[in-house]
């Protein structure tokens, strides 16, 4: 086979960047591939490639790094494209959800019903939309066989949205349903010691399987939930097992998994208090003022130290980057040395999928995925063109979903998966008929409403930001 060229769009993303770069450095059977790094910010473009590079040579791996702030360049005849990119970047995000608070709407207008991730805009960010499709668009016309990876948000209006619209090879990847190893923690076991299966949709995925040799586990969730002495988060993201994740399971019967915690109605969402309620005392979960403020600070975090590695390095060329972190990992912010841990440790990989999914579709090692398609009948009550979360095995004859079994309850399809499917399917159009009244009509139905006239202020001063 010959060297592959994988493309990744917005490089200098804080959180995907380097561990894509030190997953490839450690997959040998990907040998000699061209990596292009794209992205418009040139500062951090620089930094990425630089340090890629040394951990390239480093790790003794054979990969060739070019890097570009042109977007057809990066996707020309590209076999792979990462989309990491977040168009605008997160002081965008913080200015819509700004306008949304003044005119009424508490974390913005983009936290709805089963939504509330505080990067995940599906009513407002109409550039990030218009990019996806510009990205595929490129790739029908200069890179046709090539695969989509996106890892961008949102992942499920972004997986429907691409794969309604261009005629492309793409998947979606969310790193979410790793929290089955906090849920399998309560029976004792690792994720990989139990035969477990998750499904729903991108930030609604829900656990169908948790057993252990035919035995179902849910007998330990319950004991667990009673013998627990009180609950407290040790990070704002720290929240599978949650009073709001039990809530959940005992409403709809199987447990939430990942994001789809914070995924939920008002209920847990109202104001602060409530948040704390369920999400546990500081920070009221990730999607409160506290819990994203500590969020974005890891973030600037790591693009700062990604600059001050990069400048010193720079001066001083005989140093090797895996000492420098090694000695400084203790030093280090939280964020980064979690990142570091993983990039140093030779045996083991990131955990993000996306380097071994081209590993497994190239046909070198065919393996599980959690992958986001679109459904074709693999969850039942829900459209086949409606993007899915399902596990999947994938090998050179491509992806293969497993069949959902046991099924997922009725009560998550109707009254968790078809609601969110609705706002997806009307937030799509709303863009795709490049219409902000629809905007105004979801809205009206948001119980944070109290006049058309707040509704048509909100929604009129974020469209003019475009
Ligand atoms: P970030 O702002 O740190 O990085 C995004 C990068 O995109 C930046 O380097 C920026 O310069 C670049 N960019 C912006 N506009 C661009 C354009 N037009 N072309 C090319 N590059 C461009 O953001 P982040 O926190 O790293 O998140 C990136 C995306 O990944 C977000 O959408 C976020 O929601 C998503 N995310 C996904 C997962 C997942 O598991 N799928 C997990 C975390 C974050």
């Amino acid at each position: 086979m010959n060297p592959l060229t994988i493309s990744i769009i917005g490089a200098g993303s804080a959180v995907f960047s380097l561990q894509l770069v030190s997953d490839l450095c450690k997959t040998p059977c990907l040998s000699k591939s061209v990596v292009r790094l794209m992205d418009i910010d040139t500062n951090r473009l620089e930094g990425v490639q630089f340090l890629a590079t040394k951990l390239r040579n480093e790790f003794g791996a054979e990969l060739a790094f070019e890097k570009t702030t042109d977007l057809e360049e990066a996707v020309c005849g590209a076999d792979f494209v990462i989309n990491t990119a977040l168009v605008g970047g997160h002081p965008f995000l913080e200015k819509v959800r700004g306008i949304g608070e003044k005119h009424g709407y508490y974390r913005g207008i983009d936290a709805q019903e089963f939504n509330m991730v505080s990067d995940y805009y599906t009513l407002s960010n109409w550039n990030q939309y218009a990019y996806f499709l510009k990205i595929a668009r490129l790739m029908e016309d200069t890179a046709p066989d090539a695969w989509l990876l996106l890892a961008a948000n949102p992942v499920f209006e972004g997986t429907t949205l691409i794969s309604r619209e261009r005629k492309i090879k793409m998947v979606g990847f969310c790193h979410g349903h790793y929290d089955v190893e906090n849920v399998a923690r309560c029976a004792g076991y690792g994720m990989n010691d139990i035969d477990w299966q998750v499904a729903g949709v991108n930030h609604g995925i829900w656990l169908t399987r948790f057993r252990k040799e035919e035995k179902d586990l849910s007998d330990y969730l319950n004991e667990y939930e009673k013998t627990r002495k009180g609950w407290k988060p040790e990070t704002p993201f720290d929240l599978q097992l949650s009073p709001a994740a039990f809530d959940m399971y005992h409403f709809y019967g199987v447990m939430p998994i990942g994001d789809t915690v914070r995924n939920t109605t008002w209920k847990y969402h109202y104001d602060r208090e409530i948040k704390m309620k369920w999400y546990g005392e500081p920070w009221g979960g990730a999607d409160s003022p506290a819990g994203w403020a500590w969020y974005e600070n890891r973030l600037r975090e790591v693009v700062e130290v990604i600059q001050q590695l990069t400048k010193g390095l720079k001066n001083h060329p005989s140093l090797r980057l895996t000492s420098v972190l090694e000695t400084k990992k203790k030093k280090l912010p939280n964020a980064f040395s979690e990142q570091v841990e993983r990039i140093l440790n030779p045996n083991n990989l990131s955990g993000e999928q996306h380097i071994p999914f081209i590993a497994a579709i190239t046909g070198h090692q065919p393996g599980r995925f959690i992958v986001n398609t679109l459904n074709r009948g693999n969850i039942g009550g829900i459209a086949d063109d409606v993007a899915v979360e399902i596990p999947a095995t994938v090998d050179a004859k491509g992806i293969h979903p497993e069949p959902i079994d046991p099924a997922l309850p009725k009560k998550v399809v109707d009254w968790y998966l078809k609601p969110r499917i609705w706002r997806m399917e009307r937030a799509l159009e709303a863009f795709l008929e490049n219409d902000p009244g629809l905007l105004v009509e979801i809205l009206m139905r948001d119980p944070r409403t109290r006049s058309q006239r707040q509704a048509e202020l909100a929604i009129r001063e974020i469209m003019e930001l475009k």
